[in-house]
Order: C-alpha cells, then sequence, then structure tokens
C-alpha cells in the first residue's frame, strides 16, 4: 500500500528514485510524483494513473543529487494530479504513506491560522503544520518532532526543507519505513525492493523514529530527540526474487516457487524428529484455547487451521477477521494464545489485534513472512515462514508457506495431545518427504487447469462449495480468482446452498466442487447434483474419484495426510484463476484498488 523511497547521494536522483518507485509498485497505487532540489529550489512533478505517465514528465539526466517519490494509493479524495503526493506547503515538501485521522480538525485550525489547501487529502495539513512550527522553531527536527506530537493515526513520511538541500528527513508510527546506507548514496523506503540494487543492508525504524539522512551520514532520534543506534540488518534472499526472472507475472514466477517455499519452511522448524517440534512449538504447550486474527487469504489460512487443530489435537480454535476482532469484546482465557497471521507483517489490522490482545494481558503467536516487521517485533512468539519477496498483489505462495507452519502446529499439537499416535505421525512424515514432488507436479499439470479456465473465463459469476475443511479450502479459491480476475465469485457451504443461494444457478453457471474428505464427499456430491440438476457446470476436485459422472470436469489431485492437503487443493486453483485472468487481459500482479500490504484500517 503506497511506496515512498528518498534518494540523497553521489548520483543523480531522479532515475534511482524512479526505478525504487517501480520496484514498490506491487505495493498497490493509483498516482505517483517526485519531488526534487534544483538551484536551492524543491520542484514536484506528479502524475495519474501508472508510474510510466510520470516518466514522460520527467528528466532523468536532471542535475539534482537528492529526490523523494511515492506511488499513492488513495484513502482520502480521489486519484488527481492534485491529490497525489508530494505535497508542498510553503517551504516543506512531504511524501506520506498512512492516514492522518484527526486530519479534519487540524485542518480547520490551520484554516484559522491563514493557511488554505489545494487537494482533499488528509497528508496537506503535514506540510502545513511544519511550515507553521517552522517559522517559530527555525530548527527542521525539533519542528518535525514537534508535528509528530499533533498528529493522530499511522505515518511514514519523507520530509525535505527549501531551507536544507543537504537532508531528507523520515518520521515513523505504524507504518513501515527503512533506512538504508549505500556506497553511492543513502535511502529511506517503505520496503527492501525499492534499495536492493544499491545494497542490502537496512535499518528498520521504531514508531516514533525520526532520522536525518544526508550523503555521508544517517542519524536517527527517538521521541525525546536523543540519538540512538539501530541494528543494521541484512537482507538475505536473492536480488532475484524481486525480478521475474522470465516469468510473464510475478504471480505465476511465485506459483512456481512453492515447492521451494514447502520445503524452506518445512526445513527452517522440522528434521524428520519430533524433537525439532519440540524445540521450535514446545511454548504451544501452555495454551488450551487459540484464536487465530488474520486478514484476507492469511484469514483462510486461519480456517483451515481451526478445521485442523480442533480435529487433530482437540484444541478450541477461533478464527476471525482481524478488523471485526479488534472492535468486538473478546473472550479469553488465561491460557488463550492469540496467533496472528500476516505476509508483511504490517497490516494495520491485525497489528491492532495483536496490540488489543496484548493490551488485555494475553500471549501472543506472529506467523509472518518479513523479518522484523512489526507484527513480527511486537509479539511475544514468532515463527517465520519462508517465502522470500512476495511481489504479486494475490498471495500465493506466502499463503503456502502460512499453511505450512499450520501443518507443523497441527502435527505437534495432535502428537502432543495424543490425538496423533506414532504411526500416524511417521506417516504424515513421509508425506512431507512427498510433497515438494508433488507440488511440482501440480505446477507442471498446469494446462491441464488452464484448459478448464477457457471454459469459465467469460462467465460472470463462479461458485466454489465444498463442506468442512474444503468449506475452508474453497474460501481462498474463490478469493483468488475474484481478486485478479474481477469476476464475482462465492465461497459457500456445500450444504446451505440450498437455503436461498442455489437460486443463484442458472444454465452453465460453473460451480467448483472441492471435496477432499472422505466422510463427508458423499454428502458434497449429493449437493453438486443439487446443482447440476439446474444447468450448472461443474469442475470436481478431489483425489476421491468419483463412481459416476456428476461433473463436466475433473481436477485430480493426490492424497496426502488431511493436515497436508489443503496445500495440494489450491495450487490447482492458483493456476485457474490465473489463466481466467488472463484471458481476460486483467492486471495480474496488480489488480485495481488493491495493495500488497494494507497498512491502513
Ligand atoms: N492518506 C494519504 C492519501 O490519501 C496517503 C495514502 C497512501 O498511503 O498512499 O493521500
Amino acid at each position: 500500500m503506497c511506496g515512498i523511497i528518498g534518494y540523497i547521494g553521489a548520483s543523480k536522483a531522479i532515475p534511482i528514485v524512479y526505478s525504487g518507485l517501480a520496484s514498490l509498485e506491487y505495493r498497490g497505487y493509483d498516482s505517483a510524483g517526485i519531488a526534487y532540489f534544483l538551484n536551492d529550489d524543491i520542484k514536484v512533478i506528479k502524475e495519474k494513473g501508472k508510474l510510466i505517465n510520470l516518466k514522460e514528465k520527467l528528466n532523468f539526466d536532471t542535475d539534482t543529487f537528492l529526490a523523494i517519490g511515492h506511488t499513492r494509493w488513495a484513502t482520502h479524495g480521489e486519484a488527481s494530479i492534485t491529490n497525489a503526493h508530494p505535497h508542498s506547503v510553503g517551504k516543506f515538501t512531504v511524501v506520506h504513506n498512512g492516514i492522518i485521522e484527526n486530519y479534519s480538525t487540524l485542518k480547520e485550525e490551520l484554516k484559522m491560522r491563514g493557511y488554505t489547501f489545494k487537494s482533499e487529502t488528509d497528508t496537506e495539513v503535514i506540510p502545513a503544520l511544519l511550515d507553521y512550527y517552522y517559522k517559530d522553531e527555525q530548527d527542521i527536527l525539533k519542528t518535525i518532532n514537534k508535528v509528530s506530537k499533533k498528529l493522530i493515526g499511522s505515518f511514514a513520511l519523507g520530509i525535505i526543507c527549501r531551507d536544507d538541500a543537504n537532508a531528507i528527513y523520515a518520521l515513523k508510527n505504524s507504518s513501515p519505513l527503512i533506512i538504508a546506507k549505500s556506497k553511492t548514496g543513502n535511502f529511506l523506503a517503505s520496503d527492501v525492493p525499492a534499495i536492493l540494487k544499491y545494497t542490502n543492508k537496512y535499518i528498520l525504524l521504531d514508531d516514533g523514529d525520526m532520522a536525518k539522512i544526508t550523503k555521508d551520514t544517517i542519524t536517527i532520534y527517538d521521541t525525546n530527540l536523543n540519538t540512538v543506534n539501530k541494528e543494521t540488518l541484512t537482507f538475505t534472499g536473492s536480488k532475484k526474487t524481486a525480478e521475474k526472472n522470465g516469468y510473464e507475472h510475478f504471480m505465476l514466477k511465485e506459483i512456481n516457487e512453492q515447492d521451494k517455499v514447502f520445503k524452506d519452511t518445512i526445513g527452517s522448524y522440522f528434521d524428520g524428529t519430533i524433537n525439532s517440534l519440540e524445540k521450535n512449538f514446545g511454548f504451544l504447550k501452555n495454551f488450551k484455547k487459540i484464536n487465530i486474527v488474520a486478514c484476507g487469504s492469511a484469514y483462510h489460512t486461519g480456517v483451515i487451521a481451526k478445521h485442523l487443530i480442533e480435529e487433530y489435537a482437540n484444541i478450541l480454535v477461533y478464527t476471525e477477521v482481524a478488523s471485526e476482532y479488534r472492535y468486538q469484546k473478546n473472550f479469553y482465557d488465561e491460557d488463550t494464545l492469540v496467533i496472528l497471521v500476516s505476509q508483511s507483517g504490517e497490516t494495520a489490522d491485525t497489528l491492532a489485534a495483536l496490540r488489543k490482545a496484548k493490551n488485555d494481558g494475553i500471549k501472543t503467536l506472529a506467523i509472518v513472512n518479513v523479518l522484523g516487521s512489526s507484527v513480527a517485533r511486537e509479539s511475544d512468539y514468532c515463527i517465520y515462514t519462508k517465502a522470500g519477496i512476495e511481489v504479486s498483489v494475490a498471495t500465493t505462495k506466502a499463503y503456502l508457506s502460512q499453511l505450512t507452519v499450520f501443518s507443523l502446529i497441527t502435527m505437534y499439537l495432535g502428537y502432543i495431545n495424543k490425538v496423533i499416535k506414532k504411526d500416524e505421525l511417521e506417516s504424515i512424515f513421509k508425506d512431507i518427504k512427498k510433497m515438494p514432488k508433488l507440488i511440482k507436479e501440480e505446477i507442471n499439470n498446469y494446462q491441464e487447469y488452464y484448459n478448464i479456465a477457457d471454459k469459465i473465463s467469460k462467465n460472470k459469476q463462479i461458485f466454489f462449495i465444498g463442506r468442512g475443511l474444503d468449506y475452508a479450502n474453497s474460501l481462498e479459491g474463490s478469493l483468488k480468482l475474484k481478486e485478479i480476475s474481477y469476476i464475482n465469485s462465492v465461497a459457500y457451504q456445500a450444504g446451505e446452498l440450498k437455503h436461498g443461494t442455489i437460486s443463484l444457478i442458472e444454465a452453465s453457471t460453473p460451480v467448483i466442487a472441492i471435496a477432499t474428505n472422505k466422510d463427508l464427499v458423499d454428502k458434497t456430491i449429493s449437493n453438486i447434483k443439487e446443482t447440476k440438476a439446474r444447468g450448472a457446470f461443474v469442475i470436481y476436485e478431489s483425489f476421491i474419484e468419483p463412481v459416476d459422472k456428476f461433473y463436466d470436469e475433473f481436477i485430480k489431485i493426490p492424497e496426502v495426510h488431511p493436515i497436508l492437503e489443503s496445500i495440494l487443493t489450491i495450487i490447482p486453483l492458483q493456476l485457474l484463476a490465473y489463466k481466467v485472468a488472463k484471458n481476460n487481459n486483467c492486471d495480474i500482479d496488480k489488480p485495481r484498488n488493491l495493495a500488497k500490504s494494507v497498512t491502513v484500517e
């Protein structure tokens, strides 16, 4: 969600900032802009839509060595040139990620002090406040510090001031911001891909931190303006993870990486022995109830985990979307564990739910992909998924890595709670070994799923149905399809369809029915037949060979232990969604209106 980059150094700044913005494109945006110093003045160039529109207005050869850039994901005011960042008032120019919750009050106060506003954004109050307080303070750092105390909400800010052509200033609260040092200059950015071309070393700012970045120095200050030392982290992934490597889309590349992601995630916590599980998950023994809180696909892994943990470990699990959880009454016991799942670890709703649970004195576990992210740092326990950088907005490999972690957790809890016996455990271990090969085989089987996709691409709505765990799988299958293809798709409990929704089924409506639960397969088949009787085009996904032909297409998946089966269930559906979106010429990696890392509420 929105990308910020700033550069100051020995090289020409506009090409560097532009390419940094390009590597943050995956976060989602609707307009973009750059501000730079030229002849002691600040120039601002902005444009609506894709970065390429901005590029046409830029001169990459400009003799400027300091620039800040922004890709905006509008929260306040439409996507327009006026609302695009950077925003300037008086001597100050800023780029902002986040939301200023008290901007209306601040705006009124500033209007009374004679300020006028050009945009509809919440952001514009920030340069206005800076300008106002600077008149008294005459010190940039002190002014930023003062303004930070007036702002309520989330903000990652890049700030420049006409009085200091040798520095970029940064301020962080709730939205992510990193600082990086390279041989040819220094950076601030929303995320690591923006700086990877120049360095793999970076510093994570904490909430309340301010920074002053010059061409040779980086100084970080706390809320009392004392300087602080921060650990320098090293990004260990390959630079290539942020490139397409010959694939047409990041999504396809990331789907293709899933066998490796499974191996990497398993390999980090499990060496084939129960001791390794004990070592990594032993702390889970202390808890008798679990709440799983997350958003989007991460929430779906939580719904799957609820089914698995309840079934195989006899532990009560409550799963809820974070934006609801944080505003509802939560019934905790002393031995409740709250698990937060987030790819970025910066999801604003998930972070708020985490803070609420902590505030209530409840222990928390983060299942997060991005090292050192806010959710990871603030939780009591953290298990990292090992998906590497995921660029496509629609998650595939990060989702799979979250499922993998939940498989390990279920296996461990099931074993210590004596639901999973030794021989069953051994057979799961064997299946784990087979999984990378099975995942790869499914990926290689893409043409089969593409052929099915070609038959449903022009439909206006598509249903996903399943019972129990398969309903949970349907949720993700349906989300994947609708978020990238814009085809209305609904996931339904197969048995619930007849209580209303079946009225929507008409001739040729695609119904994708998932049936991987042997105990429920006959019931699900009855429900499938109900839709078939009304003309549905049925796509049946299962490892269970049907005795009669009640379907139009059969996606046959390999059979493994149910703890692992959801992983093999989703891959064909990811590839199906991908091809439907491609057939419809959709912007697969950056679907409209969506952002990768949702850092606003
Ligand atoms: N709230 C600001 C706006 O609407 C910033 C949005 C963003 O994070 O891109 O302009």
